[in-house]
């Protein structure tokens, strides 16, 4: 029987960065590191950084008795076609985090989450599945996150915030606190443009930039 096989799906700038998080990850439960490749569809070298780098198909041909798959692509509407996939296929999802990741009390993080260097989770918060926090992001109390939700570098979520499904948010953003029972909410798909102050709900769907985060109309 063939050992488990580990992928960081996306060769790319996210995966680049999530690739040394998975490898640190696997060798503290002893698994040598030629188990761990990068998935990627396009064309591209055939390794990266030192890891093989094979598409999708060729992944799944691979023998392993199972296989797992961290969505290392910034694109949530991508991360969940690609979730979907790989569900189907059997491939279970991985959350990969940094060591050095503050969890604090009663959090939940969905599967198959992306945790970067210096990300702090408070307590009492609730995140759905395939959440990326980027570099130095942090999520405060009583946040409820969503699902294929995606926080670039440097992202302050203070208390008492609701982020709904497929939300960006920009790197620097800061996201004012909500209120016990009346949170400030980030609406499903919205996108927060980076270094905006959002002080209000932002209604799903809408693209908000600036001090004070204001919708940016399309043209
Ligand atoms: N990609 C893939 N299969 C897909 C969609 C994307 O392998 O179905 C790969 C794509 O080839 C690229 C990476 O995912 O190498 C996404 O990289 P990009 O620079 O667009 O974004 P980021 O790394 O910032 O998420």
């Amino acid at each position: 029987m063939s050992g488990s096989l580990y992928a960081v799906y996306g060769a790319s700038g996210c995966g680049r960065g999530i690739m040394p998080l998975a490898r640190n990850q696997l060798r503290k439960i002893g698994v040598e590191a030629d188990r761990l490749v990068f998935i990627d569809d396009g064309a591209g070298p055939d390794r990266v950084n030192g890891h093989r780098v094979v598409t999708y198909a060729d992944f799944f041909a691979l023998p392993a008795c199972e296989r797992h798959v961290v969505l290392a692509i910034a694109d949530g509407a991508v991360r969940e076609r690609l979730a979907a996939r790989c569900t189907a296929d059997g491939i279970r999802p991985w959350t990969v985090a940094a060591e050095n990741v503050v969890v604090m009390d009663d959090v939940h993080v969905g599967e198959g989450a992306a945790l970067s260097p210096f990300v702090t989770l408070t307590s009492n918060i609730r995140i759905g599945r395939y959440f990326h926090a980027n570099l130095y992001s942090y999520v405060e109390h009583d946040c409820v996150i969503g699902e294929f939700v995606t926080f670039a570098p440097g992202v302050k979520c203070n208390g008492n915030i609701v982020i709904e499904d497929h939300a960006y948010i920009g790197a620097g953003a800061v996201i004012k606190q909500g209120r016990p029972g009346q949170p400030l909410v980030i609406g499903r798909g919205a996108v927060v443009g980076m270094g905006a102050v959002v002080t209000r709900n932002v209604p799903a769907g809408a693209t908000v930039v600036g001090n004070p985060a204001r919708v940016r109309e399309k043209i």
